[in-house]
């Protein structure tokens, strides 16, 4: 286990692996990448390591002693992981604690969320009202790097998300960036690195962290949440590289999402005007934009089924198993018509849905495209 808990990513890991087992750990790593792929995971894990006491070959933890307990839980006295809070009532940023000012019923959310990031650190840490990271959690880390460390050896800062420190709170870590403590190790990880100073940006050595591809998406979905293998492959070509972004995906209603895609396909086929507004209005009532965004990205699967298996005639290579009669039927029935226009077409309505366009626009906007394609 230990590293190989972190899903994909061959390559960052190896990275860390090395700089571990050749004593070459600079004082500060920017771990980038899109949400969702391990960056905080691969964080954690790193300061397992550090702290292990039985390290293994290549930098891996044992998992079994009590500083990798401590760390995979976060409650190690050394490892501290600091995220964006909500600022409480009154709260003017000069608090000692940034838990001071909040109140019980937020600090039992906080905590909360910690322990789902303690039992799966690929959680996305979702707290109302914390959009940033505050000064007063930045202070914390100072005085932990002022004072003796309680134990002997590394000390390891987490920020999570670190573009979301705010100016005055990236202004105090930047003096911490610049004078870096002995034993002291700072983990920045972002998804957004664009967002944060350039000042910052140049003292971290970066670790880019990769998509993760559908097979190793869909790996991890059947074995650590027991999702069954074809449910697993649809998700995980849905989920553009992001694990986080497929378990998101779990919890929507797929299945309602997957009828709809087909009966707005049958109503745009129809040549009948009345049904397309119909099953639009329908579609998009009650519907925010990331499920319509979801709708659209099934259509896309179903289309590219369609071309596969024109191109391939193989079965086996169609996502969308149980569509495997209707695919097929489309196929012989629009025998003309350019899968990869149609393909286009709706990542054209895609990117109007994301760029904020009306989305009942869209989708007819969209239907309309359909039925040219496919009856010219
Ligand atoms: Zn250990």
């Amino acid at each position: 286990m230990a590293w190989d808990s972190i899903i994909g990513q061959t390559r960052a890991k190896n990275l860390l692996r090395a700089a571990i087992a050749g004593g070459r750990v600079p004082h500060a790593y920017l771990f980038t990448g899109v949400e969702g792929i391990g960056k905080d995971a691969a964080a954690i894990e790193l300061a397992k390591a550090l702290r292990c006491e039985q390290l293994g070959p290549q930098g891996t933890p044992c998992d079994r002693c009590r500083n990798c307990q401590n760390v995979a839980v976060l409650q190690h006295s050394n490892v501290r992981f600091v995220f964006a809070l909500p600022t409480g009532k009154g709260e003017d940023g000069r608090a000692d604690s940034p838990l001071l000012k909040l109140s019980d019923g937020e600090i039992s959310q906080i905590q909360e969320q910690v322990a789902m990031k303690a039992a799966d650190p690929y959680h996305n840490i979702t707290i109302p009202r914390a959009q940033q990271i505050k000064i007063s959690s930045i202070r914390e880390v100072k005085r932990d790097i002022a004072f003796a460390a309680t134990e002997p050896g590394w000390r390891i800062i987490i920020i999570s998300e670190a573009h979301q420190m705010g100016e005055e709170a990236a202004n105090a870590f930047l003096k911490t960036l610049e004078e870096p403590a002995p034993n002291t190790l700072l983990i920045l990880t972002s998804s957004h690195k664009e967002q944060l100073l350039q000042t910052i940006l140049s003292r971290c050595q970066e670790v880019r962290f990769d998509l993760l591809t559908d097979a190793e998406i869909a790996e991890a979905l059947t074995a650590r949440n027991n999702i069954p293998r074809k449910d697993a492959m649809l998700l995980s070509k849905m989920a553009e590289g992001s694990y986080s972004r497929a378990i998101e995906l779990t919890n929507s209603d797929l299945q309602q999402l997957r009828f709809d895609v087909v009966a707005f396909l049958r109503a745009a086929l129809k040549r009948s005007p009345v049904s397309v507004f119909t099953e639009v209005e329908r579609l998009t009532a009650g519907n925010d934009r990331r499920s319509l965004e979801r709708t659209l990205m099934l259509l896309l699967l179903w289309f590219r089924d369609a071309l596969m298996l024109r191109l391939t005639g193989r079965e086996e290579s169609v996502v969308n198993q149980d569509q495997l009669k209707d695919i097929q039927s489309f196929n012989s029935k629009f025998a003309n018509a350019s899968p990869e226009r149609l393909i286009r077409s709706v990542e054209e309505a895609i990117g109007a849905i994301r760029g904020n366009a009306q989305s009942q626009l869209a989708f007819i906007v969209l239907a309309l495209r359909m039925e040219s394609i496919c009856y010219s």
